[in-house]
Formats: structure tokens, sequence, C-alpha cells
């Protein structure tokens, strides 16, 4: 194509975006067996209730969603006891980190996230003009000093993973309190808890009263991590004024109808969601450990999912331990955009999936 014909051009900026590179879903020609450990899906599916929910819609998907989703807002509200008039739902919890970026950022503000942080953040927020900060994580743990100290009369938005991804490693509450506390009050402290129904910490909180009780707090949530990741159902809950900016730019119909009704059945199914909780805690335990006793450093994790560094020669490198474990039909996440190039992230999987991985390394550190 020639270059002096005028063609449409994206706005200042978007081209400098790096796009976002989801998990490998597929193994390589051969392997017959897959086990998907990349993206932090629920090793026990999804609820059974919610497969038999969206069963059901299929046959009305003539008629539009409720553009409000109203009966799945009333579900999670009963659940976790907050109002629905609070709650705004979204195609999956991105669709909600994208909206609040693009209601308040623009060109010339800045946005604060971690080193090693969810890496949707950083693309919302160039994809709204504004600037990324990164600031450095301690023992790669969130800093709230380092936070505060990135601060400045630009910053609009300050993005929390908490727990994070791909560490696990998550802020105690009392710190997030501390951070909020520090922070100017027209600054918005997003508290991204994906994880939160996995954590088993008595000084961890998702941020539900944070949300509840400021004028600039939210706290993001989604049935990804819990079976329905194909769905894409997630959810913010925070304060009405930034429910009233966030509803006059989503899309009217941003939840589909199989969504709202599967999301309604698995929210419900209560005995679904602990199952999932007590299978991760036992596996995730016995993954970093029989990990470490191998040799390798692994970042404690509260999630569902572990970091695995890799020692330093490149025989043993996590690019050939990711080879050797493909081969072997086992998926895991390469992380070096994530700032970790020599680190695998491994989702906690079945019990045949975790101790294959775990076999496959003993033999591939071995080599
Ligand atoms: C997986 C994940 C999300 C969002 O997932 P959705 O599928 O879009 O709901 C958000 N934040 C973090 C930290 C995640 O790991």
């Amino acid at each position: 194509m020639k270059q002096d014909q005028p063609r449409p051009t994206p706005r200042a900026g978007i081209m400098d975006i790096e796009a976002y590179v989801p998990g490998k879903s597929t193994a390589p020609a051969g392997v017959t067996k897959v086990y998907k450990l990349s993206s932090n899906e629920n090793p026990l599916g999804p609820s059974p209730k919610a497969i038999e929910a969206a069963r059901e819609v299929a046959a009305k998907l003539d008629v539009y969603p409720d553009g409000t989703a109203r009966r799945l807002r009333e579900a999670i509200a009963d659940v976790h006891g907050l109002n629905p008039a609070n709650i705004i739902c979204s195609n999956g919890s991105d669709e909600i980190l994208g909206l609040l970026a693009q209601t308040y950022l623009a060109p010339g503000d800045e946005a604060v996230f971690t080193e090693h942080a969810f890496m949707v953040y950083k693309i919302y927020i160039q994809a709204a003009g504004a600037k990324p900060v990164a600031v450095k994580e301690t023992d790669e743990r969130a800093d709230v000093d380092a936070i505060l100290a990135a601060v400045t009369p630009k910053t609009r938005i300050v993005f929390l993973a908490n727990p994070n991804n791909p560490t696990g490693t998550y802020v105690p509450f009392q710190e997030v309190r501390r951070l909020h506390a520090a922070l100017p009050k027209n600054v918005l402290l997003v508290l991204d808890a994906a994880y939160a129904e996995y954590v088993r910490r008595n000084d961890y909180e998702a941020g539900v009263e944070l949300a509840g009780s400021s004028e600039n707090v939210v706290m993001t949530r989604t049935f990804s991590k819990l079976g329905l990741g194909g769905a894409r159902i997630g959810w913010m809950y925070g304060p009405a004024h930034i429910v009233d900016a966030i509803n006059r730019i989503r899309g009217p119909f941003n939840v589909n109808a199989t969504a709202i009704e599967a999301g309604i059945a698995a929210i419900r199914d209560r005995a679904h969601i602990e199952r999932s909780v007590a299978h991760n805690e036992k596996w995730l335990a016995w993954l970093s450990a029989e990990l470490t006793g191998l040799g390798l450093r692994v970042t404690p994790s509260v999630g569902n999912f572990v970091l695995i560094h890799f020692p330093d020669d490149q025989k043993h490198s996590a690019a050939a331990a990711d080879d050797y474990l493909s081969a072997r039909g086992y998926i895991l996440r390469r992380v070096t955009g994530y700032g970790f190039p020599n680190a695998l992230r491994m989702s906690v999987g079945t019990e045949e999936a975790n101790r294959g991985v775990v076999d496959a390394l003993k033999t591939f550190l071995k080599s």
C-alpha cells in the first residue's frame, strides 16, 4: 500500500500501546492431552448450575438482555451484603477497568500502578491518553510508600491489584487503609480484587468496606477465576457518583443474557465456590512446597496460581522449562512482559495436572 495516500490514523498514542498477550491455550502438534494452566481458570470448571442456566437461556437468545443486569446485581448484592444500586456489572472486570480509565483520565493526567501489576492497567491508561506511572515493588509486593511517593498533582487514578497477578502477593488491609488515608481525595483508588475469594488470610479484605464508605474508592471483582472465564462477567462496587458516571458511557447491553443467567446461578452456588476454594487451598500449599523442594524459588502466593522462578543457567531457564512442559501438554504462562523474563506462572490445576508438572520439572531440572 502506498504511504502517500491518506488513510484513517489512530489517535496519538494508540500505536504506542503493546497489545495484551493472553496465556497460550494450545500445545505443540502431537501432544494429545493438554493441561491449560496459563489463565488462572478454575480446575473444577463452571458451577453445574451455571451450565444449566446457560443451556436454558439459549432458547431465548433472540431477546435483548436487561441492560442494567438488575437480577445479577441483586444476586451479587445479596451474597455480599451490598446495595445493588452501587454495583455495575461488566463484560469481564477488564471492561470496568477500561471504563474507569476512560471516565477519569484525560491526556496529561497520570495513573499509578506497580511494576509487576496486571498488565491491562497500562493499556487502558494509555488508551485514555494518560501517562502510565509504574512504581517499584518491594519483595515482589506493592509498596504503599512507593505508590504514595509517585503521586503528583497530575495523578487521577491508583490501580492496586490485591492480590496481584502474576505475583500472587497481597497488601494487608491496614496498609490499604494507610494508602487511602494518604491519597488526595480527588485521586480514585481502584482495588482490583479479582482473586479475593481465594485469599485465606486474616489481614486481607477485598475492599468492600472502603469502597462503601469513601467517595474515591471502587472495588472490582470477577467471576472468571471461579469457573466462568468464558462467560465474561465482572463487577464494580463503589460510590453512587462513580456508578452514575460509568453508567453514562458503558455499552447499553454490556453484559449478555447468557452471562447474566450463568452468573446468577454461579454466585448462588456457594457449595461450588467452597469446593473450588478448598481445592485451591490444598493444592496451592502442596505446589508451593513441592516446587520449593525442587530448589525453585516460588513467590508466596495467596491466589490460585504460583510464580515460579528458574535458575540462571540457560539449560534450565524459564524458556527451556516452558518448552519442556509444553511438549508434555502442560501449558504455563510466560511472564516476560510482566518483568519476569526467567519465571513462569502456573495456575493451580487438577491433582493430575499439579502432580504432572512437579514430576516433569523434577526430570527437567536433572537433565
Ligand atoms: C484475571 C484478572 C482480571 C480480570 O479478569 P476478567 O476475566 O476480565 O474479569 C482482573 N484483574 C486481575 C488482577 C486479574 O488477574
